[in-house]
């Protein structure tokens, strides 16, 4: 007998294990598969920052930029459902020490007030400082900035803790996961899909693609072929003592977040490119990266300049061609949607919100039209 349930959610990341729980509160019944463990890709690997001030519009080595203005309001919805699962999720990992953005030259500096605007058009609160002000909160920062605007509301997540949080609570609630269950096959039936894996199947309403660096994958499944483009992006922690650093800080010119963990470790993020991507989701070192990063902290934290490498690693994420999310329903495919794209570790409890609004017929709190797969639907060559 193939078990019915009314969704299918596909990939325990971030995305997938939100979702799951969004949508078993909205009283679906829910199954959700990976292919392996929960929270092993670009989650488990990820910085975890919740980006709610404006986010910096290119990584390093980020050709296309970010239209982030436009992003500001699902910044500013996210970042309330973040709190909202604080309070019903234990052991989130949840950390809201607020963040400093610096600018270091005087474009860099109209660009803080630029985005200030937008900040406030957008409901997010964001205070501008002088270099000197931004020193005396946090004495860390070095004499080259010049400025910098500070949120409360920025922060981060511990990506070993949030995922399985989310994954465990959806279960605790009623979802079943099922772990090393490679999606393999996705089949149309007259009012909703039959997933497959190897030998096994489910049948289900709705399917949801949440399998991140594999989504055009899983989509092309169901015959649909997404212009998604999987890259990888390199982290390092250095070596610090205990309450060092006790909020995120970022450039607004260039990609770069730094913040102390729990564990005391200083974690360098920003976006900066690892080897290629591989298909495991493993990708090689890349040192020009880890040359790259040290430097850029010693300029803005620079006694954090000489601290012990700690540790390097890589993970997947999926990229647009033009660097915005993806999010609904695929036309082609009715009943089957996707959620994704860089930054969905921030955008994950409002992707879950919106996704089950859709699953369920309604429509969502947020405007997602522009950010809908039609635009990634690429036409086969034969
Ligand atoms: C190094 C790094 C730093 C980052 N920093 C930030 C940050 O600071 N803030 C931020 O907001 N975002 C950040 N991101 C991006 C963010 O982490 C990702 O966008 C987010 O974690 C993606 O979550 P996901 O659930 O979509 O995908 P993933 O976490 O990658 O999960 C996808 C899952 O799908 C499963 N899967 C794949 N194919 C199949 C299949 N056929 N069948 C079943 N399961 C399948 C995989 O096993 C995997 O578990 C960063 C990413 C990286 C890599």
């Amino acid at each position: 007998m193939q078990p019915e349930v009314d969704v299918v959610v596909i990939g325990a990341g971030i995305v997938g294990a939100a979702t799951a729980l969004a949508l078993v509160r909205a009283g679906s019944t829910v199954a959700v598969l990976d292919r392996s463990q929960a929270n092993t890709q670009g989650s488990g690997t990820t910085a975890g920052n919740l980006h709610i001030q404006s986010i910096h519009t290119r990584r390093p080595g980020q050709g296309t930029p970010m239209d982030v203005k436009k992003l500001l309001p699902l910044q500013n919805a996210t970042s309330i459902l973040w709190d909202g699962l604080a309070e019903n999720v234990p052991q989130l990992g949840l950390n809201r020490c607020g963040g400093f953005m610096v600018a270091e030259t005087e474009a860099q500096v109209a660009s803080l007030h630029e985005k200030h605007e937008w900040e406030t058009a957008a409901g997010i609160p964001t205070e501008i400082s002088t270099g000197s002000e931004a020193r005396q909160a946090l004495p860390l920062l070095g004499q080259d900035v010049l400025a910098a605007t500070w949120c409360a509301w920025d922060g981060f997540a511990e990506p070993d803790l949030a995922t399985p949080a989310l994954l465990r609570q959806a279960i605790l609630e009623g979802a079943i996961f099922y772990p090393d269950t490679p999606v393999t096959a996705l089949d149309r039936r007259t009012d909703g899909w039959i997933v497959t894996s190897f030998d096994r199947t489910w049948n289900a309403h709705s399917v949801i693609d949440a399998a991140g660096p594999w989504m055009a994958d899983v989509a092309a499944l169901a015959g649909v072929h997404l212009d998604l483009r999987p890259t990888s992006l390199q982290m390092h922690t250095l070596e610090a003592a205990p309450g060092t650093l006790d909020v995120l800080v970022q450039h607004v010119g260039e990609g770069m977040s730094v913040k102390q963990d729990r564990r005391g470790r200083i974690v360098l993020g920003g976006g900066w490119p690892a080897g290629p991507f591989h298909p495991t989701g493993k990708a090689p070192l890349n040192t020009d990266s880890t040359t790259g990063s040290r430097a850029q902290v010693s300029r803005i934290l620079p006694s954090l300049g000489h601290a012990t490498l700690l540790d390097a690693w890589t993970g997947p994420v999926v990229t647009t061609p033009d660097e915005m999310p993806v999010i609904g329903e695929l036309d082609s495919a009715r009943g089957l949607f996707v959620a994704g794209g860089t930054y969905s570790f921030t955008f994950a409890p409002l992707w879950a919100d919106v996704l089950t609004a859709l699953v369920l017929g309604k429509n969502p709190a947020v405007d997602v039209d522009a950010y809908s797969p039609a635009r990634l639907v690429a036409t086969p060559t034969l």
